[in-house]
């Protein structure tokens, strides 16, 4: 029987064949110790000299780092592992050499491994974020389908850019210019309009010229729009969702996380408390207040907030912040106005704690037809463009709101990992476009 090492403790003591590569090995005149990756988990195989044949023994010596094999042997329990189990090795064969495989157990730079990301990917702690962004990607699709939503894919190649033009990435479609999405929003919009509750999830692009640990050039983005839906009730199933997926995590990625040495007490605390929310405004004061003691940069009211007035406030209060209610001047075209302030938007970013920064960026839609006419002109965009978005308020507009998660930044920031490059399994900066 096939197995993976996975599923070790429904194969004690019985017989079982694995497809595996060597990750390291240690041997003495007597036994060999083998750890081993069969693609789920890392795990010890024991080769005792006595147990097999001459050959095996030999060529279980051998083995370099990265040979792929086929082993076969009995599972046994080994309580010092982090697995639980181990396999004692009855047969051996090599399926593929791998001589001088450049990433040894030693240390290396990150751009040395980030050179070789298609083999660093195999190491145990890549494994495990790559575990736990599959798992959210698992639960973003399990609750939004709980909730009642849809799925609509909305276009890469577009000829307009709702987020400025600065970040674009600008291409050739048949000799008129075309840019990589940097949003699904519109289309989901247009998509709340046809099915009431719909998200996106998809790859979306931005030129970032800076070099940040939370900014990739490409990036995947999963954006729920939501007809009838206004903002409060957004933020509670912003809220919902957030907590779900870190439960998802919690609940089914223990042997990532505990790879990660995540502290698992912080993730339970976001699930079981409520997450804070604040007005820009009231951000602002607080910021203004503890600056003396704290070495952020001083801020004003109308200034966007930078990553160390993002860490201060949501560590601040400890838990996952929803910053309300922005400055219309920083925020998108799209976006409700007040109903009594003109100078703020109805709109809120999530921020997570310890550093992590924005996860979540949301707001109530301007549903106004004149209304949204006009700013589109004041942000100097073209009705040419944009028309057709104008269409969803001219024709049986309904109050809905929507928000765009960042699949890596949630990835980061449930694995606690120091950079988001690590988040994405090839991921594009600015001074990286291979392997
Ligand atoms: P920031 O201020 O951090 O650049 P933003 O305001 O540009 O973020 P939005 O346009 O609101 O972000 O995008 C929604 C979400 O997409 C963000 O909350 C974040 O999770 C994610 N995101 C935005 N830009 C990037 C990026 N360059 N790399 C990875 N994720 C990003
Ligand atoms: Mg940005």
């Amino acid at each position: 029987m096939r197995i993976t090492m996975n599923h070790a403790k429904d194969y004690v003591g019985k017989t079982v064949q694995i497809g595996a590569w060597v990750t390291n090995k240690r041997s003495s005149g007597k036994i060999a110790f083998l750890q081993l990756r069969d693609g789920k988990v890392y795990f010890q195989g024991i080769v005792v000299k006595a147990d097999v044949s001459a050959d095996v023994f030999e060529t279980a010596k051998n083995l370099s780092q990265e040979t792929s094999v086929l082993v076969t042997g009995t599972v046994q329990e080994d309580t010092r592992s982090k697995l639980g189990y181990e396999l004692l090795i009855t047969d051996l064969t090599v399926l593929g050499e791998s001589q001088g495989y450049p990433i040894t157990p030693k240390e290396h730079g990150t751009d040395f491994l980030m050179d070789h990301r298609h083999l660093w990917l195999r190491s145990s702690r890549q494994h495990a974020i790559m575990l736990i962004r599959n798992e959210i990607i698992r639960a973003t699709y399990e609750f939004f389908n709980k909730e009642g939503f849809i799925k609509i894919d909305s276009p890469i190649l577009t000829g307009s850019s709702p987020e400025g033009t600065t970040e674009l990435f600008e291409t050739d479609y048949f000799g008129q210019p075309a840019f990589l999405s940097q949003t699904g929003q519109l289309y989901a919009e247009a998509g709340a309009m046809a099915f009431g509750k719909v998200f996106t999830f998809g790859p979306t692009f931005r030129a970032e010229k800076s070099k940040t640990r939370r900014h990739l050039t490409e990036f995947w983005m999963i954006e729920p729009e939501m007809a009838f839906v206004q903002h409060d009730e957004s933020l509670d199933i912003q809220e919902s969702y957030v907590k779900y997926i870190i439960k998802a995590v919690l609940d089914n990625q223990s042997y990532a996380l505990n790879v990660l040495e995540r502290d698992t007490t912080l993730l339970q605390k976001y699930v079981d408390e409520p997450f804070k929310r604040v007005t820009y405004d009231d951000a602002i004061a607080l910021l203004q207040e503890k600056e003396s003691e704290n070495d952020y940069e001083h801020i004003e009211w109308g200034d966007d907030f930078g990553s160390p007035h993002e860490t201060f406030v949501s560590n601040y209060y400890g838990v996952p912040t929803f910053i309300m209610n922005y400055p219309k001047a920083i925020k998108a075209f799209y976006m409700k106005p007040h109903e009594t302030r003109d100078d703020v938007v109805v709109c809120a970013d999530l921020i997570a704690p310890e550093g992590y920064g924005e996860i979540i960026g949301g707001s109530e839609r301007n549903v106004d037809y004149t209304a949204l006419k006009q700013k589109v002109e004041e942000f100097g965009l073209s009705m040419e463009d944009y028309g057709w978005y104008l269409d969803l308020s001219k024709y049986g507009s309904v109050p809905h709101s929507g928000f765009g998660l960042g699949l890596e930044r949630a990835v980061a920031f449930i694995s606690g990992i120091e950079h988001i490059r690590e988040a994405s399994p090839f991921p594009r900066m600015l001074t990286r476009l291979k392997p």
